[in-house]
């Protein structure tokens, strides 16, 4: 069976930070992806709030950038496994991970998988992701300044983000199936008395309509059964965030949604194992603070790879 330091499970950025952060102190690691490096930011077009880039940078060209850093340290103890791991066996000293139909062996395992916005599924929906549909105001809400925007959803994270949206934008409709909303009184509150804020309740979206980019939702009255459109040039979907948690041991402490739970060195309740990134409970989900995690993540490792043998 073979024997890493470390995997790495996940290479969005918190897992090439990891690894990157390994490599450099010539951990023998390895990082496990079951698709192209880059993870959610390979969702949208341009990052435009990554320290360092002012100008913003394409989402593919700092994927790159990510995952040239990474080969720059490569080493002949490193292993890029393009497969999808299936479960995680923690033990007393070493822990097994199953990549694909092959069982390897760990001291360390860092989890980057991740989560993933849930999508509405309806017309229009997946062909403008990134020219006006968006799935995070904190990361998309600048491009709207001063535009009309829609918002889909009834939870905490819809309201939250609207109240937030409507700082920037010029008026947004805030639109949830039902007549009562599952977001905190507090919440709600606020948005009755926003100015900016025009509420349909008991509304579904049926379409988003749009050739380039995003230019009205199609809305349909549950009640009179009447459908119309509404001329908007954003939608921010708001229906769900999942953590890509299915592979991971029940004994791993999660919270209430199934994010994992760290302390702030980013160690999980199992030693030797640890989280970073957006698969940890936590409020802020962007790339810096997934690069953050990562390389916290390492560092810890690093010392707990130090004492392991002593
Ligand atoms: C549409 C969109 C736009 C965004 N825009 C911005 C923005 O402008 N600015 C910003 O800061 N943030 C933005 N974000 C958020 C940002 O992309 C995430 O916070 C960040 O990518 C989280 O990094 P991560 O490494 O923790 O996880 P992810 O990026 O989710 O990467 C996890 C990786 O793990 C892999 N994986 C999962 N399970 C397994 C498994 N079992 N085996 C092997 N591999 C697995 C996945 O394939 C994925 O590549 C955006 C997100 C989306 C969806």
């Amino acid at each position: 069976m073979r024997r890493f330091d470390a995997v790495v499970i996940g290479g969005g950025p918190a897992g090439l930070t990891a690894a990157m952060y390994l490599l450099r102190s010539e951990v023998s690691v390895a990082l496990v992806e079951k698709l192209s490096p880059g993870g959610q930011i390979l969702m949208t077009e341009r990052i435009d709030n990554y320290p360092g880039f002012p100008e913003g940078i394409a989402a593919w060209e700092l994927a790159d950038l990510m995952a040239a850093h990474v080969a720059k340290w490569e080493n002949d103890r490193f292993a890029r496994l393009c497969d999808e791991v299936r479960s995680i066996e923690p033990g007393e000293r070493l822990h097994r991970v199953l990549v694909g139909d092959e069982w390897i062996e760990a001291k360390t395992v860092i989890i980057c998988s991740g989560a993933r916005y849930r999508q509405m599924g309806i017309p229009g929906e997946k062909e403008l992701i990134g020219k006006g549909v968006s799935y995070c105001a904190l990361c998309d809400g600048n491009f709207f300044r001063g535009q009309d925007v829609a918002v889909i959803g009834g939870g905490n994270s819809a309201l939250e983000e609207s109240l937030y949206l409507a700082r920037l934008v010029n008026k947004l409709y805030l639109i949830h199936r039902r007549d009562d909303f599952r977001a905190s009184k507090c919440y709600q509150d606020k948005c009755e008395i926003n100015s900016k804020m025009e509420i349909l309740r008991s509304t579904v979206v049926s379409k988003i309509v749009g050739e380039k980019e995003v230019t009205a939702v199609t809305v349909k009255d549950l009640k009179t059964g009447t459908e119309r459109d509404v001329a908007v040039s954003g939608v921010f979907v708001f229906v769900g965030f999942e953590p890509h948690s299915g592979f991971l041991p029940g004994e791993l402490e999660k919270d209430a949604q199934g994010f994992v739970k760290t302390d702030g060195e980013m160690r999980t309740n199992i030693p030797g194992i640890y989280a970073a990134g957006d698969i940890r409970s936590k409020n802020c989900r962007q790339v810096a603070t997934a690069v953050g995690d990562g390389a916290t993540a390492a560092t810890a490792v690093i010392s707990y790879l130090e004492s392991y043998d002593k």
